[in-house]
């Protein structure tokens, strides 16, 4: 029983690593990855709850990056944690990311929207826990908080902006919409470059999420394969025994691995059931990872 791309709080989850792994392990998860956007800084937490709650634990990432003008986000998983590539690039990652905020919060204002930035990132530091840890200025020192877009989303609710965050992205945060900035990201190529330096496997995350024709899929597919990536995700979520049977042979024909990950954010969103995750197809080759922390 794997679940190899889960979100913490560390990034725009609602539970802390300790509680995402004895959530996995009650739901019957034996093989986790904790695969937070563009950090790895749950990643210690979640091995000590691992260790105790006698699951395994795949070292994971989830990073966003740029292909042909859309963002594709690329799973890292089974690398070192301690490659001095991949922290130089998440050190990077995470700069892009306080300057994406800080661009979101500029157009938002010219909506009449004030104070977004602030807003989102209290949010954030609220839910990563650094208060009660006493670390949040050191966070903010080092640029380690992670502001994602559902923090936008949640401040525009609680500020009265939107009704809802669901509303939020599809006026305001969505794909196409002014708070949706992708210019920030690095090439996938050069995301891939970093997971592969760290001995780690390169995954296409959610292929279907982009909404791509089929043949657009396919040339992700051929460029992810060239630059150095090895497996796609044939299940994320909750999804047709159709959409699986697609992406597994995709994932066939191109000679790439199958993983397989709930994308589970909060125990709110039912559609992405920590754990629940259907077979695959017996023409997959599953992913070659291993337990690394
Ligand atoms: P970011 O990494 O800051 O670009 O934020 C992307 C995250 O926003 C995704 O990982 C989802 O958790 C969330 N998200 C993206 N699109 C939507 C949407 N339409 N509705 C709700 N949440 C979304
Ligand atoms: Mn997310
Ligand atoms: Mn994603
Ligand atoms: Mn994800």
């Amino acid at each position: 029983m794997i679940d190899f791309h889960t979100h913490s709080s560390m990034s725009d989850g609602s539970l802390n690593p300790e509680d995402l792994v004895s959530r996995a392990k009650s739901h019957g998860v034996e093989y986790l990855a904790l695969t937070d956007h563009d950090t790895i800084d749950g990643l210690s937490r979640a091995s000590i709850a691992a260790k105790k709650n006698d699951l395994h634990l795949i070292t994971g990432i989830e990073l966003s990056s740029e292909w042909s003008g859309i963002g594709v986000h690329i799973v890292g998983l089974g690398f070192d944690v301690n490659s001095p590539i991949l922290l130089g690039g998440i050190k990077r990652q995470k700069q892009a990311r306080l300057h994406r905020a800080q661009t979101i919060a500029e157009r938002l204002a010219k909506k009449g929207f004030l104070n977004t930035f602030e807003g989102a990132r209290a949010i954030a530091m609220k839910q990563s826990g650094c208060e009660a840890r006493g670390e949040c200025s050191d966070m903010l020192e080092s640029e380690n908080l992670i502001i994602a877009r559902p923090h936008f989303a949640q401040y525009l609710v609680q500020a009265g902006y939107v009704k809802s965050e669901k509303a939020a992205f599809k006026r305001y945060l969505g794909a196409g919409k002014i708070g949706d900035i992708k210019s920030c990201w690095p090439e996938m190529q050069t995301v891939i470059a970093w997971i592969k330096a760290s001995g780690g496997v390169s995954v296409l995350a959610h292929p279907l999420h982009y909404k791509l024709t089929n043949s657009k899929l396919r040339r992700l597919m051929t460029d992810f394969k060239a630059v150095g990536g090895e497996a796609v995700e044939v299940i994320s979520g909750r999804q047709t025994s159709e959409q699986t049977d697609y992406v597994a042979k995709l994932a066939d024909e191109f000679g790439l691995f199958a993983s397989a990950g709930s994308d589970f954010h909060s125990p709110d969103f039912a559609w992405q059931g920590l754990g629940k995750i259907g077979k695959l197809p017996s023409l997959c080759r599953p992913v070659p990872v291993y337990p690394t922390v």
